[in-house]
C-alpha cells in the first residue's frame, strides 16, 4: 500500500468537516426544539447542571488525542453557540421586542394625535390638578404653543402620607373640561386597577408612574383595554425590567405603550435624579415603542429644562415632557421643577431650533 499523500489526508479532513457541520447544525435544531420546550413551560433557557453532566459525559469518552481540557473549551463553545440561538429564538416571541430595522409603532390617539411617527411630541401641564382656574391657564398657555397632550394628573404617589395626595375624580373632570376646551388630549397617572373604568370616562392615555412600573397586577389589567397606556421607568429599574412591565402590558393585547425615561438614583446631589439619555437609543434598539423624555423628574430644577430638552430631541426621542404651573412657588406638588410659563415658551422655542435624528442608534 502507497503512503498517504497530503492531498489524500486532506480530502478526508475536508469530509468530516462536511459531516461535522451537519451534525452540528442537526444539534442546533434539537437545541432550538428544547429551548423552544424550555420557554413555553417557562423553565430557564440556561441549565447549568446539564452543561456540566453533559462535560462530565464527554472526558469519560474521550481516548484522545485531544486532552479532556481541550475537548471541555470545544464543547463549551458548542453549547454557547447553541444558547444563544435558543435565546434568539426566544426573543422574537417578546411582543414589545423588535424585530426589524425599520419597524416602529405609531400610538394613535384621539383628535389625530400620533406618537411615534416621527415627530417630537410635547407632554406638558402641571404636576398636579388644583382647580379650574390653575388648569384653564395652563391649558391657554399649552394651545398657544401647538401642545397637543396635556397632563391631568389627580391622584399624586407622594412621598409622604400628609402632603397633598390629588384632588381625586374631581381633577379628572377638570383636566377633561381643560383639555376639551383646547382641543387637546389628556393623560393621567393611575393608581389601581380598579379606577380603569372611571378613567376611561374622562382620559385618553393612562399613565403608570415610576412606583407602580412592577405592579404586574394593574400592567395586566392596562393588557384588557385599548387606550394608550404610557409607562415610566421606575428610579432603580433597568432597562430590561423596564421592557418587561412593558410586556405584561403588551402580551395581553395592548401594544398601545410608550415608555418614558425619567431619570434614575444615582450618587449625582445636583439633581433630582440622573436622567439616563443613553436610555432612548437603548431602549429603541432593543424595541419598537416609542419613549418620551422625562425633563421635569429628571432634573428636578427649572434651571436644566432648556439644556434637558434640547437634548431629549437631539437623542431621537419621540417627545418629552414638562411640568408647567402658572404660579410654581405656590404648586401644591414638585414647586421646584415646574416652569413659568415664559420659561415654557423659552423651552419650546430652543426645542423647535434642535432637529431630531431619523434615527436614535
Ligand atoms: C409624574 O410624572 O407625575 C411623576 C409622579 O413622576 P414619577 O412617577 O416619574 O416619579
Ligand atoms: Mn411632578
Amino acid at each position: 500500500m502507497s503512503e498517504p499523500t497530503v492531498e489524500s489526508l486532506r480530502k478526508q479532513v475536508d469530509e468530516i468537516n462536511l459531516q461535522l457541520l451537519e451534525l452540528l447544525n442537526k444539534r442546533a435544531t434539537l437545541t432550538t426544539q428544547i429551548g423552544k420546550l424550555q420557554t413555553s413551560q417557562g423553565m430557564a433557557l440556561y441549565d447549568p447542571q446539564r452543561e456540566a453532566d453533559m462535560l462530565t459525559a464527554l472526558q469519560m469518552a474521550n481516548r484522545g488525542p485531544f486532552s479532556n481540557a481541550t475537548i471541555s473549551a470545544l464543547f463549551k463553545e458548542i453549547f454557547k453557540a447553541s444558547l444563544a440561538l435558543e435565546e434568539k429564538e426566544a426573543r422574537t416571541k417578546i411582543v414589545v421586542q423588535r424585530k426589524t430595522p425599520d419597524q416602529n409603532t405609531v400610538i394613535e390617539l384621539p383628535r389625530g394625535v400620533k406618537i411615534g411617527d416621527g415627530s417630537f411630541q410635547i407632554i406638558a401641564g402641571a404636576c398636579a390638578v388644583e382647580s379650574f382656574e390653575q388648569m384653564d391657564a395652563i391649558g391657554e398657555v399649552l394651545a398657544s404653543e401647538g401642545v397637543q397632550i396635556m397632563r391631568g394628573m389627580a391622584y399624586k404617589p407622594r412621598s409622604s402620607p400628609y402632603d397633598f395626595q390629588g384632588m381625586g375624580e374631581e381633577g379628572l373632570k377638570i383636566a377633561r373640561q381643560v383639555a376639551d376646551k383646547y382641543k387637546m388630549v389628556v393623560v393621567s397617572e393611575i393608581m389601581d386597577a380598579s379606577q380603569i373604568p372611571m378613567f376611561q370616562d374622562y382620559v385618553d392615555v393612562f399613565w403608570v408612574g415610576a412606583r407602580n412600573m412592577q405592579n404586574s397586577f394593574l400592567l395586566k389589567a392596562l393588557g384588557k383595554i385599548r387606550q394608550p397606556v404610557i409607562l415610566k421607568r421606575h428610579f432603580a429599574a433597568t432597562l430590561k425590567e423596564l421592557l418587561y412591565s412593558a410586556e405584561y402590558i403588551a402580551s395581553g393585547g395592548n401594544v398601545n405603550i410608550i415608555l418614558m425615561e425619567r431619570g434614575i438614583r444615582t450618587f449625582n446631589e445636583e439633581v433630582r435624579n440622573t436622567l439616563d439619555i443613553g436610555a432612548v437609543p437603548l431602549l429603541k434598539m432593543e424595541s419598537h415603542l416609542p419613549v418620551i423624555v422625562d425633563i421635569s423628574h429628571s432634573a428636578g430644577r427649572r434651571d436644566l429644562a432648556n439644556a434637558f430638552g434640547r437634548i431629549a430631541k437631539a437623542s431621537g426621542a419621540d417627545g418629552l415632557m414638562v411640568e408647567v404651573h402658572p404660579n410654581p412657588p405656590v404648586a401644591m406638588s414638585d414647586a421646584k421643577q415646574q416652569l413659568y410659563f415664559d420659561q415654557f415658551r423659552a423651552l419650546m422655542a430652543e426645542v423647535r431650533a434642535v432637529a431630531r435624528p431619523e434615527k436614535a442608534y
